[in-house]
């Protein structure tokens, strides 16, 4: 008999026909014995229906009412699913993010767990209830209900796997697993078995959004055992884990990964003295703009330019920002382009091996297509090129490096 806290995402609980599908399963997995906690979403499209309300009354709603409003498709799918297994003859309990008490800083729309309460769940397990809860929110120290950022209910499920000390976390969604790409974008993208938890954490933050970052972030920090797989399909899914494999060879790419979030900003013709770089990016990040890749060139004329990126919804925030201090630092013009998306190579076999980027580069030139920006990391190796080409790029390195499923 195990522990299980198992994550429910909107596909999957999409309409009661699905409902009732998991339903069916949870009964399975408690005639088996185990005790089971599980996480749902709201509804698919619903937190994006929700958000399309407040935008017609409001372009910048406030983050209180936001929170209050978008966190109501969960507490929906709990009730619905606890009804699907009281038909079933199932003892079943439903909670939102406040009730069980998860605690949560008070940064509206992105809260940060603290600390979650897990005496009334286990009270519930002890009776024989399947527990069920509300994902993505909890609440602050003063009562206010807090959300914890878009695809946070896996986060609520491993933060709860941690706390309650579950054998495994499962988070169960529309793939079978975890890809070596979004298997929605290269046909021959093929499933892992297993997946460090440094790789994910890379894959996620790059835009493979098959789990929220922070779940993984908590995963990796309190050992939390997780495993995505479909609630659709029977299979073992992908494991993702401490050890790097180290029976098998690893492969030096584990995936590519990829995100059109983002938009490019230049600053060109900057006279070229110390601490202009600062003067530049102290203001962006005094006004909260989180930048990604950074790079900067000296011109012969003594002038410099800056290139950086932003999330697309900062870019109009931050070209003001710019224009503002242009006057005053001399700079010849600024430029944006929110037209870009940025590819990467994922994995830790490229520690010890050299040529990842070589390959990378030319993989790309064969096929024409123009590199902007580079970044690297000791595990990752990050593009930024045309939104156009996206789809192009990576399929040209999921075949560069071999990671097609051979046909
Ligand atoms: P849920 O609603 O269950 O949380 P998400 O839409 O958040 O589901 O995440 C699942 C989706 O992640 C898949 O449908 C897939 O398109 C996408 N995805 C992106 N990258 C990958 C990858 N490397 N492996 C698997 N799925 C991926
Ligand atoms: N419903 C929320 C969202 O759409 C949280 C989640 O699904 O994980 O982002
Ligand atoms: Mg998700």
């Amino acid at each position: 008999m195990s522990l299980l806290v198992q994550k429910f995402g909107g596909t999957s609980v999409g309409s009661i026909e699905r409902i009732e599908v998991i339903a069916d399963k949870l009964a399975g997995f408690r005639d088996k014995g185990h005790e089971l906690v599980i996480v749902v979403s709201a509804m698919s499209g619903e937190t994006n229906r929700l958000i399309g309300l407040a935008r017609e009354l409001q372009e910048q709603p406030s983050a209180r009412e936001m929170d209050v409003l978008v966190s109501t498709g969960e507490q929906v799918t709990t009730a619905l699913l606890c009804m699907a297994l009281h038909k079933r003859g199932y003892a079943a309990k439903s909670y939102n993010g406040a009730q069980v008490r998860i605690l949560t800083d008070s940064a509206h729309s992105k809260a940060r767990i603290k600390e979650i309460d897990d005496k009334a769940i286990h009270a519930d397990l002890k009776a024989g209830n399947i527990v069920v809860v509300a994902g993505f929110q909890g609440v602050d120290e003063n009562g206010n209900i807090t959300t914890l950022g878009r695809g946070g209910s896996d986060t609520t499920a491993v933060a709860l796997a941690a706390a309650l000390k579950a054998d495994e976390c499962q988070i169960y969604t529309d793939v079978d697993g975890v890809y070596t790409t979004d298997p929605r974008v290269v046909d021959g993208a093929k499933r892992l078995d297993r997946i460090t938890f440094e790789e994910m954490l890379e894959m996620a933050s790059l835009g493979s959004k098959v789990l929220q970052i922070r779940a993984v972030e908590f995963a990796g920090k309190y050992k939390v055992p997780l495993r995505v797989l479909s609630s659709f399909t029977e299979g073992p899914g992908t494991l993702i884990t401490l050890e790097e494999n180290a029976k098998m060879e690893a492969p030096v790419v584990s995936g590519i990964a990829f995100n059109r979030d983002e938009a490019k900003l230049t600053v060109i013709g900057i006279p070229d003295t110390p601490g202009v770089a600062a003067h530049i990016l102290g203001p962006i990040s005094e006004a909260n703009i989180e930048v990604d890749v950074i790079v900067q060139n000296v011109a012969d004329d003594k002038t410099t330019d800056l290139t950086f990126t932003v999330h697309r919804d900062d870019m109009l925030k931050a070209e003001k920002i710019l224009l503002s201090l242009a006057k005053e630092l001399g700079v010849r013009e600024v430029r944006t382009n929110d037209k870009i998306a940025k590819v990467s190579v994922v994995g830790v076999g490229m520690r010890s091996h050299a040529g990842i980027a070589a390959k990378m580069f030319s993989a790309l030139a064969d096929l024409s297509i123009n590199i902007q920006l580079i970044t690297t990391s000791e595990i990752k190796i990050s593009v930024v090129v045309e939104e156009k080409f996206l789809e192009l790029a990576v399929r040209g390195l999921h075949s560069a490096f071999g990671l097609d499923e051979a046909k």
